[in-house]
């Protein structure tokens, strides 16, 4: 199952977008977004993100 972002706790700092391989993570409206088709649930994402906001679902 592909990673999720947790909107009510990403303060869209960007660092897990810098990490992602495949380039599944942008910046969305209001906070950053996983692109589930993209995501390889490689989990680089959840190491570098200051509010674990990244989870697998
Ligand atoms: S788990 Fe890996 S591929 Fe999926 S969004 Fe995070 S860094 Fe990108
Ligand atoms: S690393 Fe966490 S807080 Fe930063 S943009 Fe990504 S999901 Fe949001």
């Amino acid at each position: 199952m592909p990673h999720v972002i947790d909107g009510n706790e990403c303060i869209s700092c960007g660092s897990c977008a810098e990490v992602c391989p495949t380039e599944a993570i942008s910046e969305g409206e209001s906070y950053y977004i996983i692109d589930a088709e993209l995501c390889i649930d490689c989990g680089s994402c959840t190491t570098v993100c200051p509010t674990d906001c990244i989870t697998q679902e």
